[in-house]
């Protein structure tokens, strides 16, 4: 008998925190207990930039070309059109690489996804009041002798034939959707499906143990054997579970779509870590707070930003049904971007030559007599302001003390601009279109520490 979460009412007493303990659907799901706390040193704005600049380099130390991260907020989207700071600190015309393994560009895809699942699990739980929510994880044996790529293969040829399976078609599902989560541990890449199961009704034991008794079966073609009775406890690699969790509060169903998309989950378990966590870590130059060696840390995390065709996630025709079903719903606490109501304009000469010389993305560098030998990056800045003027000064000032670097005349094109009639100028180039950027000057010069 598999040892199961029972299920949870979410109508109950308890504040909305204890209402679905977070802690149960993990603790069956990955084997390891997960705290979605913020630790104690409080991320900044900035810190995905450090993350993606850290990455840059390292991609460049390594050589390797050509990877889009390399190219991610220090391009413009198009060499015709000036980038524009809002004083909502948003940019307008930067180039975005769109991976999910980039700090940057995870955060807007994390946070759209999260607000697609919450608009549909709503959706779906104002249509079907009898509609349950299961999250069932897939994880195979790994170790260091496991590569990222070889694990991935095949964890992702089991999923689909036992999402193909009578065992789960049987199930008449309303929808399913599929996440990936991929840690490294001492046992090395730990990657693990987190498949939201919804129906009406529940999933019974009989079935669950029926979907379990078919996972082994398809692993066991694949040659990995997979221990569903033992998987449950921490370093067992091999589980699968579900959660069985009525919802309708409408916190309820955010939540769990926060469980299933989030990109800063942290472990307890000192020897786990999620990818992001790991690379934000080595970027702060961290690595006493990581049991693994920097060269070991930087090899993992070069594997995982290479790793290809990857789908983190992924939803069945029916749950696509459903998205556009939901679209419009309106969910509860979504604050609306400000407005913005000024700008600094940096024309695209002006960007290109801070971008060629180190002045977007970087992080402050001092020399032993607290000289800056490396200037913090104007974006980081930006991220970091809550007063426009505040970043324009400062732009005045790498331009001033970079001088010779540049271009004579480099201050005429940027400017502080109030913008009329809550229009902007020029088009707004969006994190969505999925062109190539412009490309105006070679990677290695732009990457180049
Ligand atoms: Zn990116």
């Amino acid at each position: 008998m598999l040892n199961l979460c029972s299920p949870v009412k979410s109508n109950s007493t308890f504040p909305h925190s204890l209402s679905r303990p977070s802690a149960a659907v993990h603790n069956i799901c990955d084997s390891v207990k997960v705290s979605q706390t913020q630790s104690a040193t409080q991320p900044s704005n900035a810190t995905p930039l450090v993350s993606l600049r850290y990455v840059q380099q390292l991609l460049a130390k390594h050589n390797i070309q050509k990877h889009k991260t390399s190219y991610c907020c220090n391009r413009q989207f198009s060499t015709s059109t000036p980038t524009l700071l809002l004083d909502n600190q948003k940019t307008t015309n930067i180039f975005h690489c769109r991976h999910t393994s980039c700090a940057v560009c995870s955060k807007k895809i994390y946070a759209d996804k999260n607000s697609q699942l919450s608009k549909v699990f709503t959706y779906v739980s104002r249509k079907h009041s009898a509609a349950s929510f299961h999250i069932m994880t897939l994880t195979i044996p790994h170790t260091q002798q496991h590569t990222l790529a070889d694990r991935m293969e095949i964890l992702a040829a089991i999923k689909r034939r036992l999402m193909d399976h009578k065992v789960v078609k049987q199930l008449n599902l309303l929808f399913f959707h599929t996440t990936l989560e991929i840690v490294y541990s001492k046992n090395g890449f730990h990657p693990h499906y987190h498949i939201m199961l919804c129906k009406i009704s529940e999933i019974t034991q009989q079935q669950i143990q029926a979907i379990a008794n078919q996972y082994q079966k398809i692993a066991k073609a694949f040659k990995v054997a997979v221990n569903i009775l033992k998987g449950f406890t921490i370093g067992q690699t091999t589980s699968i579970a579900a959660a069985a969790t009525y919802l309708s509060k409408a916190q309820d169903l955010v939540n769990l779509a926060n469980e299933l998309v989030s990109d800063h989950k942290q472990y307890s378990n000192t020897e786990t870590y999620t990818l992001p966590q790991l690379i934000s870590l080595a970027a702060n130059n961290q690595f006493n707070k990581i049991v693994y060696s920097k060269a070991r840390v930087e090899k993992v995390i070069l594997e995982f930003i290479q790793l290809k065709n990857i789908n983190y996630f992924r939803g069945c025709k029916k749950y696509d049904q459903f998205v556009k079903l939901s679209a419009n719903l309106q969910l509860p606490n979504t604050k609306k971007a400000a407005q913005p109501t000024k700008y600094i304009q940096i024309n695209p000469k002006a960007f290109h030559a801070l971008a060629k010389n180190n002045l977007l993305l970087g992080s402050q560098v001092l020399d032993s007599n607290n000289n800056v030998i490396q200037f913090e990056g104007l974006l980081n800045q930006h991220r970091t302001n809550t007063d426009l003027n505040d970043t324009f000064g400062y732009l005045l000032y790498i331009i001033e003390k970079n001088q010779h670097k540049l271009y004579v005349g480099i201050v005429n094109d940027v400017a502080i601009v109030n913008i009329q009639n809550n229009q902007l100028p020029f088009q707004q180039f969006s994190f969505s279109n999925k062109s190539s950027p412009s490309v105006s000057c070679p990677t290695s010069q732009l990457v180049a520490a």
